[in-house]
Protein backbone atom coordinates (compact mmCIF):
# COMPACT_ATOMS: atom_id res chain seq x y z
CA UNK A 1 0.00 0.00 0.00
CA UNK A 2 0.62 3.28 -0.74
CA UNK A 3 3.22 5.28 2.26
CA UNK A 4 1.36 7.54 4.19
CA UNK A 5 5.24 9.03 5.38
CA UNK A 6 7.37 11.96 3.66
CA UNK A 7 10.65 9.85 2.24
CA UNK A 8 13.61 9.69 4.00
CA UNK A 9 16.73 12.13 2.52
CA UNK A 10 18.13 11.14 -0.47
CA UNK A 11 21.45 11.20 0.62
CA UNK A 12 21.06 8.66 3.05
CA UNK A 13 19.95 6.11 0.50
CA UNK A 14 23.01 6.66 -1.39
CA UNK A 15 25.55 5.38 1.38
CA UNK A 16 23.43 2.95 2.49
CA UNK A 17 25.03 -0.57 2.48
CA UNK A 18 22.43 -2.06 -0.27
CA UNK A 19 22.86 -6.27 1.41
CA UNK A 20 19.89 -6.77 3.65
CA UNK A 21 20.87 -9.24 6.49
CA UNK A 22 18.76 -12.26 4.61
CA UNK A 23 20.82 -11.52 1.68
CA UNK A 24 24.76 -11.42 3.41
CA UNK A 25 23.32 -15.02 5.47
CA UNK A 26 22.73 -16.09 1.83
CA UNK A 27 26.19 -15.02 0.10
CA UNK A 28 27.81 -16.57 3.58
CA UNK A 29 25.95 -20.32 2.66
CA UNK A 30 27.43 -19.77 -0.83
CA UNK A 31 30.73 -19.29 0.74
CA UNK A 32 30.75 -22.07 2.85
CA UNK A 33 29.05 -24.54 0.38
CA UNK A 34 31.81 -23.32 -2.25
CA UNK A 35 34.95 -23.25 0.14
CA UNK A 36 33.65 -27.31 0.80
CA UNK A 37 33.17 -27.72 -2.75
CA UNK A 38 36.46 -26.86 -3.46
CA UNK A 39 38.20 -27.87 -0.45
CA UNK A 40 36.65 -31.71 -1.57
CA UNK A 41 37.68 -31.65 -4.74
CA UNK A 42 41.51 -30.59 -4.02
CA UNK A 43 41.46 -33.15 -1.21
CA UNK A 44 39.69 -35.93 -3.45
CA UNK A 45 42.76 -35.14 -6.30
CA UNK A 46 45.07 -35.06 -3.93
CA UNK A 47 46.71 -31.44 -5.23
CA UNK A 48 45.42 -29.77 -1.89
CA UNK A 49 48.74 -27.02 -1.38
CA UNK A 50 49.56 -27.36 1.96
CA UNK A 51 48.27 -23.68 3.04
CA UNK A 52 44.78 -24.72 1.42
CA UNK A 53 45.08 -27.78 4.11
CA UNK A 54 45.01 -25.02 6.64
CA UNK A 55 43.18 -22.32 5.39
CA UNK A 56 39.72 -23.54 4.03
CA UNK A 57 39.28 -25.09 7.24
CA UNK A 58 39.87 -21.56 8.94
CA UNK A 59 37.73 -19.95 6.21
CA UNK A 60 34.56 -22.07 6.26
CA UNK A 61 34.53 -22.04 10.48
CA UNK A 62 34.98 -17.92 9.96
CA UNK A 63 31.88 -17.61 7.89
CA UNK A 64 29.87 -20.45 10.24
CA UNK A 65 30.56 -17.94 12.77
CA UNK A 66 29.78 -14.80 10.89
CA UNK A 67 26.76 -16.28 9.64
CA UNK A 68 25.21 -17.72 13.51
CA UNK A 69 26.45 -13.80 15.21
CA UNK A 70 24.44 -11.99 11.81
CA UNK A 71 21.71 -13.07 14.42
CA UNK A 72 22.27 -10.91 16.51
CA UNK A 73 22.22 -7.70 17.11
CA UNK A 74 25.65 -7.14 16.43
CA UNK A 75 26.35 -4.49 13.76
CA UNK A 76 25.95 -5.58 9.79
CA UNK A 77 28.48 -3.43 8.37
CA UNK A 78 31.06 -4.81 10.91
CA UNK A 79 29.87 -8.41 9.87
CA UNK A 80 30.30 -7.62 6.35
CA UNK A 81 33.94 -6.28 6.79
CA UNK A 82 34.91 -9.44 8.57
CA UNK A 83 33.65 -11.53 5.26
CA UNK A 84 35.45 -9.69 3.24
CA UNK A 85 38.50 -9.60 5.40
CA UNK A 86 38.63 -13.55 5.59
CA UNK A 87 37.82 -13.94 1.74
CA UNK A 88 40.55 -11.07 0.27
CA UNK A 89 42.40 -12.14 3.00
CA UNK A 90 42.55 -15.70 1.82
CA UNK A 91 42.70 -15.17 -1.47
CA UNK A 92 45.49 -12.76 -1.46
CA UNK A 93 47.95 -14.63 1.00
CA UNK A 94 47.12 -18.15 -0.65
CA UNK A 95 48.06 -16.34 -3.84
CA UNK A 96 51.08 -14.84 -2.60
CA UNK A 97 52.17 -18.07 -0.68
CA UNK A 98 52.02 -20.21 -4.52
CA UNK A 99 54.21 -17.71 -5.83
CA UNK A 100 56.93 -17.90 -3.14
CA UNK A 101 59.85 -20.13 -3.64
CA UNK A 102 59.63 -24.17 -3.38
CA UNK A 103 55.22 -24.08 -2.84
CA UNK A 104 54.69 -25.87 -5.98
CA UNK A 105 53.65 -24.96 -9.82
CA UNK A 106 49.80 -24.96 -9.31
CA UNK A 107 48.24 -22.05 -8.07
CA UNK A 108 44.64 -22.41 -8.11
CA UNK A 109 44.15 -19.16 -6.24
CA UNK A 110 45.90 -15.90 -8.98
CA UNK A 111 42.26 -16.65 -11.23
CA UNK A 112 40.29 -15.64 -8.11
CA UNK A 113 41.90 -12.54 -6.77
CA UNK A 114 39.45 -10.30 -9.15
CA UNK A 115 36.61 -11.56 -7.11
CA UNK A 116 38.04 -9.22 -4.24
CA UNK A 117 37.57 -6.42 -6.33
CA UNK A 118 33.59 -7.59 -7.15
CA UNK A 119 33.07 -8.09 -3.55
CA UNK A 120 33.57 -4.52 -2.65
CA UNK A 121 30.50 -3.84 -4.55
CA UNK A 122 28.41 -6.81 -3.07
CA UNK A 123 29.28 -6.24 0.52
CA UNK A 124 30.02 -2.46 0.99
CA UNK A 125 28.90 0.84 0.76
CA UNK A 126 30.00 3.20 -1.71
CA UNK A 127 32.07 5.60 0.49
CA UNK A 128 33.97 2.72 1.76
CA UNK A 129 34.16 0.15 -1.85
CA UNK A 130 37.40 2.98 -2.26
CA UNK A 131 40.08 3.01 0.37
CA UNK A 132 38.87 -1.55 0.08
CA UNK A 133 39.58 -1.58 -3.19
CA UNK A 134 43.32 0.23 -3.01
CA UNK A 135 44.04 -1.35 0.33
CA UNK A 136 43.26 -5.13 -1.57
CA UNK A 137 45.44 -3.74 -5.20
CA UNK A 138 48.19 -2.61 -3.15
CA UNK A 139 48.32 -5.69 -1.23
CA UNK A 140 47.79 -7.52 -3.77
CA UNK A 141 50.57 -6.48 -6.10
CA UNK A 142 53.44 -5.65 -3.46
CA UNK A 143 52.86 -9.50 -1.85
CA UNK A 144 53.32 -11.03 -5.54
CA UNK A 145 55.81 -8.81 -6.60
CA UNK A 146 58.10 -9.35 -3.53
CA UNK A 147 57.05 -13.42 -3.65
CA UNK A 148 58.20 -13.59 -6.84
CA UNK A 149 61.51 -11.85 -6.54
CA UNK A 150 62.53 -14.20 -4.13
CA UNK A 151 63.79 -16.61 -6.96
CA UNK A 152 63.07 -14.61 -10.11
CA UNK A 153 65.02 -11.03 -11.76
CA UNK A 154 63.51 -7.85 -10.39
CA UNK A 155 62.82 -7.16 -14.36
CA UNK A 156 60.73 -10.57 -14.31
CA UNK A 157 59.21 -10.18 -11.43
CA UNK A 158 58.42 -6.43 -12.38
CA UNK A 159 57.08 -7.63 -15.78
CA UNK A 160 54.60 -10.51 -13.84
CA UNK A 161 53.06 -8.05 -11.35
CA UNK A 162 52.74 -4.95 -14.15
CA UNK A 163 50.84 -7.31 -16.27
CA UNK A 164 48.76 -8.47 -12.91
CA UNK A 165 48.29 -4.52 -11.59
CA UNK A 166 46.98 -3.64 -15.58
CA UNK A 167 44.85 -6.55 -15.48
CA UNK A 168 43.46 -5.90 -11.82
CA UNK A 169 43.10 -2.13 -12.53
CA UNK A 170 40.61 -3.14 -15.37
CA UNK A 171 39.02 -4.79 -12.80
CA UNK A 172 37.97 -2.21 -11.09
CA UNK A 173 37.66 0.41 -13.53
CA UNK A 174 35.28 -1.83 -14.53
CA UNK A 175 33.40 -2.15 -11.47
CA UNK A 176 33.28 1.49 -10.66
CA UNK A 177 31.46 2.08 -13.88
CA UNK A 178 29.04 -0.53 -12.36
CA UNK A 179 29.09 1.03 -8.80
CA UNK A 180 28.44 4.82 -10.73
CA UNK A 181 25.37 3.08 -12.67
CA UNK A 182 23.91 2.19 -9.05
CA UNK A 183 24.46 5.50 -7.46
CA UNK A 184 22.09 6.61 -10.85
CA UNK A 185 19.73 4.18 -9.85
CA UNK A 186 19.99 4.41 -6.55
CA UNK A 187 18.87 8.70 -7.51
CA UNK A 188 16.45 7.82 -9.53
CA UNK A 189 14.48 5.92 -7.34
CA UNK A 190 15.05 8.15 -4.81
CA UNK A 191 13.63 11.38 -7.15
CA UNK A 192 10.90 9.51 -8.10
CA UNK A 193 9.85 9.18 -4.47
CA UNK A 194 10.08 12.25 -3.94
CA UNK A 195 8.07 13.19 -6.70
CA UNK A 196 5.30 10.72 -5.64
CA UNK A 197 5.54 12.91 -2.31
CA UNK A 198 5.14 16.03 -4.16
CA UNK A 199 2.35 14.29 -6.11
CA UNK A 200 0.78 12.69 -3.15
CA UNK A 201 1.87 14.56 0.05
CA UNK A 202 0.41 18.08 1.58
CA UNK A 203 3.26 20.49 1.48
CA UNK A 204 1.93 22.58 4.64
CA UNK A 205 0.95 20.03 6.68
CA UNK A 206 3.25 16.72 5.70
CA UNK A 207 -0.57 14.87 5.43
CA UNK A 208 -2.20 13.03 2.46
CA UNK A 209 -3.42 15.85 -0.04
CA UNK A 210 -6.65 14.91 -2.18
CA UNK A 211 -5.09 13.04 -4.92
CA UNK A 212 -3.15 10.82 -1.83
CA UNK A 213 -6.28 9.57 -0.42
CA UNK A 214 -7.99 8.87 -3.46
CA UNK A 215 -4.93 6.87 -4.37
CA UNK A 216 -5.36 5.07 -0.74
CA UNK A 217 -9.49 5.01 -1.13
CA UNK A 218 -8.54 2.44 -4.81
CA UNK A 219 -5.93 0.55 -3.11
CA UNK A 220 -7.78 -0.41 -0.03
CA UNK A 221 -11.03 -1.13 -2.57
CA UNK A 222 -13.36 0.20 -0.15
CA UNK A 223 -16.61 -0.80 -2.45
CA UNK A 224 -15.58 -4.14 -3.40
CA UNK A 225 -18.33 -6.15 -4.37
CA UNK A 226 -17.03 -9.43 -3.05
CA UNK A 227 -15.95 -8.23 0.48
CA UNK A 228 -17.44 -4.74 1.63
CA UNK A 229 -15.07 -2.79 4.07
CA UNK A 230 -16.30 -1.65 7.17
CA UNK A 231 -14.52 1.98 7.44
CA UNK A 232 -16.03 5.70 8.70
CA UNK A 233 -14.73 8.35 7.15
CA UNK A 234 -14.40 11.82 9.20
CA UNK A 235 -14.71 15.03 7.77
CA UNK A 236 -12.98 17.82 10.03
CA UNK A 237 -13.72 21.51 9.79
CA UNK A 238 -11.96 24.19 11.54
CA UNK A 239 -14.68 26.22 13.03
CA UNK A 240 -14.11 30.19 11.68
CA UNK A 241 -11.05 29.79 10.36
CA UNK A 242 -11.37 32.96 8.27
CA UNK A 243 -11.25 34.96 11.58
CA UNK A 244 -8.03 33.54 12.82
CA UNK A 245 -6.57 34.30 9.09
CA UNK A 246 -7.88 37.63 9.63
CA UNK A 247 -6.90 38.46 13.34
CA UNK A 248 -3.28 36.48 13.01
CA UNK A 249 -2.33 36.88 9.56
CA UNK A 250 -1.85 33.80 7.40
CA UNK A 251 1.47 32.83 8.73
CA UNK A 252 -0.08 31.98 11.84
CA UNK A 253 -3.11 30.35 9.92
CA UNK A 254 -0.42 28.15 8.70
CA UNK A 255 0.81 27.11 12.03
CA UNK A 256 -2.70 26.45 13.04
CA UNK A 257 -3.38 24.26 10.72
CA UNK A 258 0.17 22.39 10.77
CA UNK A 259 -0.56 22.09 14.63
CA UNK A 260 -3.55 20.83 14.15
CA UNK A 261 -2.95 18.56 11.40
CA UNK A 262 -0.16 17.17 13.85
CA UNK A 263 -2.24 16.64 17.32
CA UNK A 264 -4.87 14.55 14.81
CA UNK A 265 -2.24 12.61 13.31
CA UNK A 266 -1.02 11.82 16.99
CA UNK A 267 -4.53 10.96 18.16
CA UNK A 268 -5.77 8.44 15.08
CA UNK A 269 -4.13 5.26 14.84
CA UNK A 270 -1.09 4.32 12.54
CA UNK A 271 -3.42 2.63 10.00
CA UNK A 272 -6.00 5.64 10.09
CA UNK A 273 -5.15 7.79 7.03
CA UNK A 274 -5.16 11.23 7.54
CA UNK A 275 -5.69 13.80 4.85
CA UNK A 276 -5.82 17.67 4.29
CA UNK A 277 -9.13 17.97 1.57
CA UNK A 278 -8.73 21.38 0.84
CA UNK A 279 -8.37 24.55 2.76
CA UNK A 280 -8.96 23.62 6.57
CA UNK A 281 -10.72 21.01 6.17
CA UNK A 282 -9.15 17.40 7.00
CA UNK A 283 -10.71 14.03 6.32
CA UNK A 284 -9.89 10.60 8.43
CA UNK A 285 -10.33 7.41 6.98
CA UNK A 286 -10.63 5.05 9.79
CA UNK A 287 -11.22 1.12 9.28
CA UNK A 288 -12.47 -1.78 11.19
CA UNK A 289 -14.23 0.44 14.41
CA UNK A 290 -17.96 0.12 15.41
CA UNK A 291 -20.08 2.96 14.77
CA UNK A 292 -19.21 3.57 19.47
CA UNK A 293 -15.66 3.31 18.63
CA UNK A 294 -15.94 5.98 15.51
CA UNK A 295 -17.68 8.10 17.96
CA UNK A 296 -15.24 7.90 20.50
CA UNK A 297 -12.36 8.66 17.85
CA UNK A 298 -14.40 11.94 16.52
CA UNK A 299 -14.72 12.80 20.41
CA UNK A 300 -10.93 12.99 21.34
CA UNK A 301 -9.80 14.75 17.98
CA UNK A 302 -12.81 17.29 19.04
CA UNK A 303 -11.17 17.60 22.45
CA UNK A 304 -7.53 17.31 21.49
CA UNK A 305 -8.17 20.31 19.06
CA UNK A 306 -9.98 22.32 21.55
CA UNK A 307 -6.88 22.36 23.90
CA UNK A 308 -4.14 23.27 21.46
CA UNK A 309 -2.96 26.59 22.53
CA UNK A 310 -0.75 28.18 19.48
CA UNK A 311 1.09 31.27 19.66
CA UNK A 312 -1.35 32.75 22.65
CA UNK A 313 -4.10 31.70 20.36
CA UNK A 314 -6.93 29.36 22.60
CA UNK A 315 -10.22 28.54 21.53
CA UNK A 316 -9.71 26.52 18.14
CA UNK A 317 -12.45 24.57 17.58
CA UNK A 318 -13.46 21.95 15.30
CA UNK A 319 -16.55 20.45 14.10
CA UNK A 320 -16.79 16.96 12.48
CA UNK A 321 -19.20 15.32 10.03
CA UNK A 322 -19.22 11.53 10.47
CA UNK A 323 -20.59 8.94 7.51
CA UNK A 324 -20.33 4.97 8.10
CA UNK A 325 -19.70 2.44 4.97
CA UNK A 326 -22.75 0.63 6.38
CA UNK A 327 -24.81 3.57 5.33
CA UNK A 328 -23.97 3.67 1.86
CA UNK A 329 -23.08 1.62 -1.08
CA UNK A 330 -20.01 3.36 -1.83
CA UNK A 331 -17.31 5.59 -0.82
CA UNK A 332 -19.18 9.03 -2.85
CA UNK A 333 -22.13 8.41 -0.88
CA UNK A 334 -20.42 7.92 2.28
CA UNK A 335 -18.74 10.88 1.81
CA UNK A 336 -21.92 12.81 0.96
CA UNK A 337 -23.47 11.68 4.34
CA UNK A 338 -20.44 12.94 6.33
CA UNK A 339 -20.56 16.47 4.59
CA UNK A 340 -24.21 16.62 5.47
CA UNK A 341 -23.39 15.82 9.10
CA UNK A 342 -20.91 18.32 8.99
CA UNK A 343 -23.46 20.90 8.03
CA UNK A 344 -26.08 20.04 10.63
CA UNK A 345 -22.51 20.43 13.05
CA UNK A 346 -22.43 24.48 11.28
CA UNK A 347 -26.16 24.81 11.80
CA UNK A 348 -25.86 23.78 15.24
CA UNK A 349 -23.23 25.83 16.43
CA UNK A 350 -19.78 24.45 16.12
CA UNK A 351 -17.05 22.46 18.19
CA UNK A 352 -19.48 19.40 17.70
CA UNK A 353 -20.07 16.00 16.15
CA UNK A 354 -22.93 14.67 13.98
CA UNK A 355 -23.36 11.51 12.85
CA UNK A 356 -26.52 9.23 11.70
CA UNK A 357 -28.29 7.91 14.57
CA UNK A 358 -27.43 4.68 15.49
P1 LIG B 1 -16.71 27.85 9.25
O1 LIG B 1 -16.72 27.72 10.71
O2 LIG B 1 -18.06 28.02 8.67
O3 LIG B 1 -16.00 26.68 8.60
O4 LIG B 1 -15.91 29.16 8.90
P2 LIG B 1 -14.50 29.32 8.28
O5 LIG B 1 -14.06 30.72 8.45
O6 LIG B 1 -13.59 28.30 8.83
O7 LIG B 1 -14.76 28.92 6.78
P3 LIG B 1 -14.54 29.71 5.44
O8 LIG B 1 -14.79 28.71 4.36
O9 LIG B 1 -15.35 30.96 5.40
O10 LIG B 1 -13.03 30.12 5.45
C1 LIG B 1 -11.99 29.22 5.33
C2 LIG B 1 -10.70 29.99 5.42
O11 LIG B 1 -9.59 29.13 5.38
C3 LIG B 1 -10.53 30.98 4.32
C4 LIG B 1 -9.13 30.79 3.82
O12 LIG B 1 -8.41 31.99 3.76
C5 LIG B 1 -8.50 29.88 4.86
N1 LIG B 1 -7.49 29.02 4.30
C6 LIG B 1 -7.64 28.05 3.39
N2 LIG B 1 -6.46 27.47 3.10
C7 LIG B 1 -5.53 28.11 3.88
C8 LIG B 1 -4.11 27.97 4.04
O13 LIG B 1 -3.44 27.14 3.42
N3 LIG B 1 -3.48 28.78 4.94
C9 LIG B 1 -4.19 29.72 5.64
N4 LIG B 1 -3.53 30.49 6.50
N5 LIG B 1 -5.51 29.88 5.49
C10 LIG B 1 -6.17 29.09 4.63
MG1 LIG C 1 -14.02 26.20 8.54
MG1 LIG D 1 -14.38 24.70 5.18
Amino acid sequence: MMKTQPNKSIDKKLTAAQISPPLFRQLLIVAILGFSAIWAIDAYSGIIAVFDAFSYPICITAFILIYLISFSRANQQSLHYLAYLVVAGYLISCSIWHHLPGNGQFSNSAQWLGLNYVIVYLFLDVKKAAPATAIVFVATITGHYFALIQNHTTGEALVVTLNMAIAHAIYIFLLWTVIKLRVTTDQVIARADMLEDFAYIDVLTRALNRRGIEKVFNELNLDSAEQKKNYAILIIDIDHFKQVNDLNGHLIGDKVLTSIAGKIRRSIHPNDILCRWGGEEFVVLTLNRTPQQVMTLAENLRLAVSQLVIDDIANITVSIGVGHSHEASSKEAVFKIADDHLYDAKQSGRNTIRASQA
